[in-house]
């Protein structure tokens, strides 16, 4: 349950600042996640207390006990969403409620405390306002925003959640994506290993998941790809989703997407090409998407374009299929029609270049 409870920030601005000629050295060429703002939010958890010592304070490391929950049972979960300088100069962020809900999703799934909407929102316009000048001016280039919440309780006692926790955001600029033109990705099949079971963390979006991810993504490379699309626990038929990215098919015209069966993360970028098939005429559906119906639709022409979307690479364009004992190319392996007006679209309304029919944006 959400507890409507208004916190007040104090706010203590850091005497360490980077200059603005260091700034800019760092947002000339930012990469992805390397480089962190002056400035954080933190704000602590006491159960039978709430939430209380809400702060915006200088950058700096945490300093935790050996024994602290969140090393030893991984009691962890976050958030990512950017902020954007759009065309008129304004600094906004794309929906960042829906991200609040999701994070109090994983929350509960997560035996964590919910934060109210609210907070989650105003704790980005705090660290936002605070580092407005980390938000790039160079097109395609953004904010990230980094949401996390950590038990903070010191004992290894296994059988009761944490009664402390930890919630933070940090901030880092991000470079697009692409570096020289959209690319289509190389995709591979993972059935060795499995995401996510019904009744597990797939829909949460905690850090578990990714820890035990990463061989699967090894893998992938090893074998010649991009990324590693999982499929589904039991049988290894179905199509979830990729390391970090929701997938879209393009089926005889119609935008199909996996179903969220429980297993897969509820991508806020997903969601809102879902809403935006509508705008741009096409139609949309959620369901079942098996492995045999990619191959096979790829070879007979009925599926056309296939991509991923997500956050971070806005919506990127699949172009090869490798399995342990098939591999295919989509279409003639190029970023197609649907994946461009998609794309396009979409970062039109997050940069400021098309209207916000849908109240996505949120000013800061
Ligand atoms: N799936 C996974 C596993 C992810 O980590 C992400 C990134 N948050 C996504 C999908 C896409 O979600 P979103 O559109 O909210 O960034």
């Amino acid at each position: 349950m959400t507890i409507a409870q208004k916190l007040s920030f104090d706010v203590q601005l850091s005497d360490h600042a980077r200059t603005a000629a260091e700034r800019e050295q760092v947002l000339a060429n930012p990469g992805f996640g390397q480089i962190f703002t002056d400035h954080l939010v933190s704000i602590d958890y006491t159960e039978g207390q709430g939430w209380h010592d809400a702060r915006l304070a200088p950058y700096e490391p945490l300093t935790l006990d050996p024994a602290t929950a969140v090393f030893h049972y991984a009691q962890e979960l976050f958030e990512g969403l950017k902020a954007y300088r759009q065309t008129n100069g304004s600094v906004v962020t794309f929906r960042p409620y829906a991200n609040a809900a999701r994070f109090n999703q994983s929350a509960a799934r997560m035996a964590m405390p919910e934060l109210p909407e609210e907070t989650f929102v105003e704790s980005l316009e705090q660290l936002v306002q605070a580092d407005r000048e980390w938000v790039p001016t160079t097109e395609g280039h953004s904010l990230y925003l980094r949401p996390f919440m950590i038990a903070t309780q010191v004992g290894l006692g296994v059988n009761y959640p944490s009664r402390t926790y930890k919630y933070m955001v940090i901030a880092s600029p991000a470079a697009s994506y692409f570096t020289g033109g959209v690319k289509p990705v190389s995709v591979w099949l993972s059935t060795e290993y499995t995401r996510a079971a019904p009744g597990g963390t797939g829909f949460a979006k905690c850090g578990g998941n990714y820890a035990a991810a990463f061989v699967a993504q090894r893998q992938a490379v090893e074998n010649g790809c991009d990324q590693v699309v999982w499929l589904d626990a039991a049988q290894h038929a179905y199509v979830e989703e990729m390391g970090g990215m929701n997938l879209f098919f393009v089926i005889g015209g119609k935008l199909v997407t996996p179903a969220l069966t429980g297993t897969l993360l509820p991508g806020i970028t997903r969601d809102s090409i879902l809403a935006l098939a509508d705008d741009l005429g096409l139609e949309a559906e959620e369901r079942l998407v098996s492995v045999e119906e990619w191959a096979d639709g790829c070879a007979s022409g009925e599926i056309t374009e296939v991509f991923a979307c997500g956050t971070a690479a806005v919506v990127t364009p699949v172009g090869s299929v490798k399995g342990a004992d098939r591999s295919w190319t989509i279409g003639d392996g190029t970023p197609g029609p649907v994946t461009m007006r998609v794309r396009e679209e979409l970062l039109g309304i997050q940069y400021g270049a098309r209207t916000d029919l849908h109240g996505w944006i949120h000013k800061v």
